[in-house]
Parts: structure tokens; sequence; C-alpha cells
């Protein structure tokens, strides 16, 4: 039995940042993977400057843009008409998230974290986890950054996400042989899924495109993904598709309980409009960390998730502001007047434009939209269950 102050399960950007950040302040901290690294993870890779700003604070250096794509111009679309492109927006940068994870969990490597990746859990309790290697671990804090089919959470609350209200995204990755370079531009489809959107991400060498948005109202997702290729002019046949589950503003009032703590996709922490995680799951991973280490130096380990639940508070707010405003963008009974408004406000299509790129937050963006909408159109919102 080898014994750590923090066990980090997961090393994706939550549990590489959290586990970093615990070495940091002088813990000794166990970092568990099923997979090894470098492993791919279904994403569009989209980093926002808020990812970047929360990488720099976390890993201590700025991030490697090297084999990224970087953009600042944005086509927007609706039902295969061309709503805007916006041009000299707050950068975007397209990365590939099996570099992107790989610089993570090397930072967490080089901070002093024990590596256990490459191996799956054969058991876990409160205190201790056991490998399927047979080597037991045990640990006054353990950080569940596993994903959205988190073990953690399932071992807590009985399952890991609630299935009427979980997101899903297909992605596909189109060589750039089958596509013109000219034609890269990075675009959004507003209702190219229900309740949610389609992508199309210029990469080096590939586009990754894909649709996604909550699962219950698209139970023929597929289709939804094969119109979409169809309105981008791809083949959809004999293309693999891949699907993952995407908790899109499905986060978790308390996300833990007394030691145990979850971060990044097992605790929810996805905007419900823009579909971001990676920025979440490091800032999540990051308060996890410095909840437990605070937790750990006070000798009440037990107190982690209430320190956790008080570092978390903005991020709730937010989260919870988008999940209101997302029935003005995404209802479909709804989605006409925010088109509209959208079409003619340049003012809206810059703060939609910022929200996208992490250089504002909800509250403002709400202040906003609101003073725009109708009076009779907000009421009716406001009666929406
Ligand atoms: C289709 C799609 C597109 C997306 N596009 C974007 C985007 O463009 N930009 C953006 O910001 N976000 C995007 N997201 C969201 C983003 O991918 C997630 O929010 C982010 O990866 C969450 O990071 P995480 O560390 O919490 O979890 P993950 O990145 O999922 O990492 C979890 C880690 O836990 C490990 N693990 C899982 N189970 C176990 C186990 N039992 N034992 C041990 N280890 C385990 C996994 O191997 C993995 O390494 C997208 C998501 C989807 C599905």
């Amino acid at each position: 039995m080898t014994q750590f102050d923090i066990i980090v399960i997961g090393a994706g950007p939550a549990g590489s940042a959290a586990a970093t950040w615990a070495a940091k302040q002088g813990r000794s901290v166990a970092l568990i993977d099923k997979a090894s690294f470098p492993r791919n993870k279904l994403c569009g890779g989209l980093f926002t400057e808020r990812s970047r700003t929360y990488y720099h604070e976390i890993f201590g250096q700025d991030v490697d843009l090297a084999h990224a794509v970087t953009r600042e111009e944005i086509a927007f679309w609706h039902e295969g008409r061309e709503l805007a492109v916006l041009s000299d927006i707050p950068p975007l940068h397209l990365t590939m998230r099996l570099d992107l994870d790989a610089a993570m969990f090397a930072h967490a490597l080089d901070a002093g974290v024990e590596d256990f990746t490459g191996q799956a859990i054969a058991e876990l309790t409160e205190t201790a986890v056991k490998l399927r290697n047979g080597s037991s671990l045990t640990a006054a804090v353990i950080i569940g950054a596993d994903g959205v089919n988190s073990i953690v959470a399932k071992q807590l609350f009985g399952k890991p996400f609630d299935t009427k209200t979980i997101g899903f995204g297909l992605e596909v990755e189109v060589p750039l042989s089958a596509q013109d370079p000219a034609e890269q531009l990075l675009r959004i489809d507003f209702a190219a899924a229900t309740w949610g959107y389609g992508w199309s991400f210029p990469k080096q060498g590939s586009t990754t495109v894909g649709v996604g948005g909550l699962r219950a109202p698209n139970p023929d997702m597929k289709d939804h993904m094969q119109r979409y290729m169809h309105t981008l002019g791809l083949p959809s046949e004999a293309v693999k598709i891949k699907g993952h589950h995407l908790p899109f503003g499905d986060f978790r009032p308390t996300p833990g309980r007394a030691h145990i703590l979850l971060a990044g996709d097992a605790a929810g922490l996805v905007d419900p409009i823009t579909g971001e995680g990676i920025a979440f799951a490091m800032k999540s991973g990051q308060l996890a960390a410095q909840a437990a280490c605070d937790a750990l130096n006070a000798y009440a380990p037990h107190a982690a998730i209430e320190l956790y639940k008080s570092g978390l508070k903005d991020m709730h707010r937010n989260l919870r502001i988008a999940r209101n405003l997302r029935r003005i963008i995404f209802a479909p009974r709804w989605q006409k007047a925010f088109i509209g408004t959208f079409r003619r406000s340049g003012t809206v299509r810059m703060m939609y434009m910022r929200l996208l790129a992490g250089e504002v937050e909800y509250p403002e963006l709400a202040r906003r939209v609101l003073a725009r909408l109708p009076r009779y159109l907000l009421n009716a919102i406001r009666r929406t269950p």
C-alpha cells in the first residue's frame, strides 16, 4: 500500500492541472489514468484566450501552439445561409488534443507527480485505489477528473450523469485533401442539431467537423451529422464518425463529498452555450487541488468539499446564467428571434464572439442580450420551464 496526500484519477486537462497545482505546493500526488499518454480525446480542440490564461497560471508557462492553427476570423451560418463573417475577432486557437493533453501531463510529471498512467482501476473505495496490476494506493483526498463517464461520480452518486440533461457530440477528422485549403474558414452553424450547433474547425492537415447538443431532443444525431457534412460539401459515406457525451450545462452544484472532489467533465463543467470545456476543466482542477491542499494544511481533509464549493462559486454562477440564456439561443421556439437579432445587431454578434473567445463573462452578456429582446419574449422565456 503506497500512501499519498492526494490521488488524482484522470490525466486530462482537469487531472493534470489538479496534480500539477498540488505537487507545486509540496504535496505527494499520484496521477492515475487508464490510458497511456499521448492519447487522443474526441474534441474540437478550440482553445480560447481564457484557456491560455489558465494554462499559464497553472503550469507556469505559455501553451505551445506550434502545431495549432490560430484564426481571427469566423463565419456563422444558420440553416445553410451565411449569417455573418466576423473579422478581427479575439484569437481562437485550434489545437489537437493529442498534443495538448500530452503537454499538460508532461508538466505534471515535471512538477514531481508520480505516474500511474496506462493502468486500469480494479477497485475504488473512499480512501484507496487498487490498480489492475495489483498495486494499492491510499490518500487523504481523492480528486475524480476522469471525464464525463466518471467512475468516481458513479461511486458517489450512483451514476456519472443525468441521461435526461446530458449532451452528446459527433465528430469526424476530414483530411485536407478532401477540402480546398482556401475554404478552411472557422465556421459555426446554429441549429445544425436541436439545442446545439455544428462546427468546422481548421487544423494543420485536417478539419474537425462535428455536431453536438442536448442528447434527449436529438435521437437522430447521426442524421444531423450527415446533413451537416452534406451542407459543407463533404462526403459522409465511409468516414468514421465518433461520438462522446458532453456535460453541456450539466454541472453538479455539489461536486463531490467530504474528501472526494470531482473536477472538469466529471463535475459537469462545460459551457451550456459554447461547449467550451477545456478551460473549465483546467480551472476546476486547480481549484480542487487548492481546496485539497488547504484542507490538508488544516488537518481536515473532510472539509475539502466546502472549500472547493466556495472556490467554484463564480464558475457556477456563470454556468447558471448561461443555462438560462441558452433558452433564447437554442430553444426552437425562440431561435428565430435570436437569429434575427444576431443578423441585425453588430453588438450582439461581437458580444457572442467575445464570449466564445473567453473575453466576456455571462452576467455582462445577459444584460446586453436581454436589453435587446422585446418584453413579450422576455416574459414568455421566464414562463418556459
Ligand atoms: C465532440 C466534442 C467536442 C468538444 N469540443 C471542445 C472544444 O472545441 N473546446 C473545448 O474547450 N471543449 C470541447 N469539448 C469539451 C472538452 O473535450 C471536455 O470538456 C474536456 O476534455 C474535459 O476535460 P477533463 O480533464 O475533465 O476530461 P477528459 O479530457 O475526458 O479526461 C479524462 C481522463 O480520464 C481518464 N479516465 C476515464 N475513465 C477512467 C478510469 N476509469 N480510470 C482511469 N482513468 C480514466 C481518461 O482516459 C482521460 O484521460 C468537446 C467535447 C466533445 C465531446
